[in-house]
């Protein structure tokens, strides 16, 4: 790798998944230097003022991996420790992902450092607003459209519309994806990776010949994704055993009430004092025995320390890069876990948003029956394009994603050609 302004463990970590696909594919080094490294990026200084009248500075990034197939596309996320390498981390990953599921997008990313739950609901809406107001001149609706994360939801997302728009003097929803429906927001989007999770596990589930009511799972992370994957395993008759988020785990060997969970973590912003189950560690969480492990929150949980004490069958990944190498490496040797990898298990999400775009820039909209529908119909075609290529290149689930995604990109830059 290397010595580049994204240099960090994270960024490590991408490049090293990369490193292997572009081996098994036999690319040129070249090829490899240019597919590898971030089109470009953006870094703001963001003063806003506290509701206690002080000002306050954060740092914002944004970064574009390619644009090699149309606009870039991709979240933004508020935590308190984002940085640049980080998200260029996070941008290659959603190159591949949107690689892999056919969407005429490369990757991006962006980031705010700065513990969300620190601000006031005002106090987020000047950070929001002024980190849009910056990106301004980077982003558009066929240059980069931006998305929620982690820290982020359909409000920031109404707040930066508005905020693009008031600058253009016209609406111009089509500049970010996972808004509220009234304002031009996709039926749907705010539950597809969730969704999406849910589905990639079913298969997964008929795959191995287990039947859905004989499955347990295990979610760790309790945001918009983890909930969502929960709720909808629980609906399809899997019984969700534990359920975790910042402030701990919870147990219920006789299954977790999930939907009591979602409604005590709306009201109360997070879990914390919830007494449907035992309270365990987070890492206690991962080591439970059960059909399905799903983590479903920060990168870089499930690591060399951990890796052999896991005791699931199937690996669903919602998180971004909740394995790190090391643990991929002992879970490949293992052999006894089947991987779900991030670029296909939480696709759901960015392929929902190409449906909002979509719906945004010919001002038609789709009923929430046809955006489930198209979305099983490209998530099952993604799976078996994993599969036949694993077949192909006799390899991992995740190298052959990956490998998908990455000789796609290359493909469509060579055919494309160096200017001048
Ligand atoms: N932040 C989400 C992801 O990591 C969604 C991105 C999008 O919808 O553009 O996939």
């Amino acid at each position: 790798m290397r010595d580049t302004l994204y240099k960090s463990d994270v960024f490590a970590m991408a490049c090293g998944q990369f490193e292997q696909a572009a081996d098994i594919l036999e690319l040129p080094q070249d090829v490899r230097e240019r597919t590898l490294y971030p089109k470009r990026c953006l870094a703001v200084t963001l003063p806003i003022r506290r509701d206690n009248g002080a000002v306050e500075v954060f740092e914002g990034f944004r970064v574009q991996h390619h644009l090699t197939m149309g606009p870039t596309k991709g979240g933004v996320r508020f935590h308190q420790d984002v940085n640049i390498g980080e998200v260029a981390a996070l941008a290659m990953w959603m190159t591949w992902k949107c690689a892999l599921a056919g969407l005429p997008y490369g990757g991006a990313k962006g980031g705010v450092t700065v513990d969300p739950s620190k601000l006031s609901p005002a106090e987020l809406e000047r950070l929001s607003r002024r980190y849009m107001t910056e990106m301004i001149p980077f982003v558009g609706t066929h240059v980069d459209v931006m998305a929620p994360d982690m820290g982020t939801n359909p409000q920031t997302m109404a707040w930066m519309m508005d905020t693009y728009s008031i600058q253009l003097g016209h609406s111009e929803p089509a500049i970010v994806t996972g808004k509220p429906p009234e304002v031009g927001g996709s039926l749907g989007r705010k539950e597809a990776t969730g969704y999406g999770v849910a589905h990639c596990t079913r298969r997964a589930l008929e795959d191995a010949s287990i039947p859905l009511n004989q499955a347990t799972a295990v979610v760790q992370g309790f945001g918009n994704v983890g909930s969502h994957a929960a709720l909808y395993l629980h609906q399809m008759g899997v019984k969700v055993i534990a359920i975790s988020d910042v402030t701990g785990g919870w147990h219920n060997p006789a299954g977790i009430d999930v939907r009591a969970a979602v409604d005590y973590a709306a009201r109360n912003r997070s879990l914390k004092n919830w007494n449907g189950g035992d309270p365990m560690s987070n890492d206690e969480l991962l080591a439970l025995e059960c059909t399905v492990l799903i983590p479903a929150a920060l990168e870089r949980v499930i690591n060399a320390g951990n890796a052999g004490k896991l005791r699931c069958k199937i690996l669903a990944e919602a998180a971004n890069g909740p394995t790190n190498n090391d643990a991929d490496a002992l879970i490949n040797a293992r052999g006894d876990i089947t991987v779900i990898p991030d670029v296909l298990c939480n696709s759901g999400g960015v392929i929902v948003s190409y449906f909002e775009w979509l719906q945004n820039l010919q001002n038609a909209y789709w009923t929430e029956r046809e955006v489930f529908a198209k979305l099983e119909g490209m998530l099952d075609k993604s799976r078996m394009a994993v599969l036949a290529q694993q077949k192909r290149l006799r390899t991992n689930p995740r190298t052959a994603a990956l490998a998908l995604g990455v000789e796609r990109v290359a493909a469509a830059k060579k055919l494309r050609g160096l200017f001048p």
